[in-house]
């Protein structure tokens, strides 16, 4: 009978990785495989356990589960390249020798996911962590408790469970969890936690990636197509009801720009709330628990003027936040800290110069967009500040690019994945020399030294 205790747990996964097995190419693509084999027959269940926590209409869902589905792809089709030895040039001292950089698997690694995005924060790390031919252990949010079980179930069904195992529970099993020696860890969560984690990390010298969120700005320019813009960053507060850590979080425009933009929301939310409500609306999400609801209903309870959206249609009791768009003042309870919901403030500013400055007066941002139709508006944002990532005349979507590694800077996190990177992640990159038994550099190398002109 395997033990089933976190410690027997982390026993029988190093024991497996010490077989070796992980490492071998067929074992990784044979665990890919049946990745992307659970993802297919366990979809129905999924998207079943997506609505049942967040309230989530399917293509919201699909939305979530293709891009695991597609980065399970990437890899697989990516894997003969990513495991093959990088050749380096020549050194002219080393000579005749071969430099590569091969990489090899971290080890087993520990993947703690938070609730927003409850299955690809789960599998998206595991993916680059069994590509590299490590052992994992996946501690899913117990917030999204329906998902949770999803992984608790799906999971071992279909992947090697000498090498994979799913530990479900809350803070107590986290923290039993930390006290571990892991060869990675790998925490998608808010930046509290994060420092826990670091913590406990830093006790083995073990290495973390930290996922996490943060305020991400928008500016609006006055050349921004505003229907598109307005249209973009409500369809980005509707997405899993504004739970998106690269979701728009606040927006900064100027004063000649406001007034377009705020027609232009109007217009826009009129197309997807027609009755001027989103409560009966089939395709919007809801908050995941009462505590959330709540916390953002007090955001929201001394607004005096709303542009969309009424706070007057909040029903805590459904966990229904409609999407408000407001304008505030710096001071705001709105721009404390990550909003983390579908409540959009508009602070309107002089120039394009003060949001730099009030962007770069606070934390790096997970993500930064901009609405204009200028080269060197865009380019000036860009090169004045600091994020994660960056969007031009879109919000959000960069995250799904299998091109672009995703993480954050500052206090938005430490380290990347997606695509190539998730690989690249979950790998040692070991320096490796050949050389033979002919000696070039014998008459400089040994003792006793003769001074050389080759050495000057
Ligand atoms: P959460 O409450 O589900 O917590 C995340 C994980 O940390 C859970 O597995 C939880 O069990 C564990 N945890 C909680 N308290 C702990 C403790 N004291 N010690 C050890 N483990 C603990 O999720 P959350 O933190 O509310 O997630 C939302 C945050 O995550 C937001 O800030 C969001 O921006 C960020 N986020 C970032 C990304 C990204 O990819 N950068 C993605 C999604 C969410």
């Amino acid at each position: 009978m395997a033990d089933s205790s976190i410690q027997g747990i982390y026993d029988a996964l190093k024991s497996f990785e010490r077989t070796r097995e992980p490492r071998s190419i067929e074992w990784r693509r044979a665990q890919l495989k049946a990745l992307k084999h659970m993802l297919s027959a366990e979809k129905d269940g999924a998207l079943k356990a997506l609505k049942e926590d967040l309230g989530r209409c399917d293509t919201e869902s699909i939305m979530e589960y293709s891009t695991i589905v597609s980065d399970v792809s990437h890899i697989l089709s990516h894997l003969p390249s990513l495991v093959a030895p990088q050749s380096v040039e020549r050194a002219m001292l080393h000579w005749p020798c071969e430099a590569s950089i091969v990489t090899e698997p971290l080890g087993t690694v520990l993947i703690i996911s938070p609730w927003n995005y409850p299955l690809s924060l789960a599998l998206q790390p595991l993916v680059g962590a069994l590509a590299a031919g490590n052992c994992a252990v996946i501690k899913p949010s117990e917030v999204a408790t329906a998902c949770e079980k999803w992984l608790v179930e799906a999971v071992p069904r279909y992947l090697d469970k000498r090498a994979v195992a799913v530990v479900p529970g809350g803070v107590e099993v986290s923290t039993e969890l930390l006290k571990l020696h892991w060869d990675h860890i790998f925490y998608t969560g808010n930046s509290v936690v994060a420092r826990i984690v670091m913590r406990a990390a830093a006790e083995h010298l073990t290495p973390v990636t930290l996922e996490l969120g943060g305020k991400s700005p928008v500016v609006v320019a006055n050349d921004a197509d505003m229907r598109s813009a307005a249209r973009k960053l409500l369809w980005g507060k509707h997405l899993n009801c504004g739970q998106t850590c690269v979701g728009p979080d606040y927006v900064l425009t100027t004063p000649d720009a406001f007034e377009p933009l705020s027609a232009a929301f109007k217009a826009e939310y009129a197309k997807i709330a027609p009755s001027g409500d989103l409560k009966e609306s089939k395709d919007y999400p809801r908050i995941i628990n009462h505590r959330h609801t709540e916390r953002l209903a007090g955001l929201v309870a001394e607004l005096p003027e709303t542009i969309v959206g009424s706070t007057s249609d909040i029903d805590v009791e459904a966990k229904y936040i409609p999407i408000i768009v407001a304008k505030v003042d710096k001071t705001h309870p709105l721009m404390d800290g990550e909003i983390f919901g579908p409540i959009l403030p508009i602070i309107v500013v002089d120039s394009i110069d003060e949001s730099i400055d009030y962007i770069n007066s606070r934390d790096k941002p997970l993500a930064l967009y901009a609405f204009t139709k200028s080269k060197k508006t865009w380019a000036k944002i860009l090169g004045s500040t600091s994020s994660g990532g960056a969007a031009c005349n879109d919000v959000i979507v960069h995250l799904s690019h299998t091109g672009l590694p995703f993480g954050g800077v500052g206090e938005s996190g430490m380290g990347n994945y997606h695509g190539d990177q998730s690989y690249h992640t979950f790998s040692h990159h070991r320096s490796v020399l050949k050389k033979g038994s002919i000696e070039t550099d014998k008459m400089l190398r040994y003792p006793p030294y003769k001074h050389s002109k080759m050495l000057d």
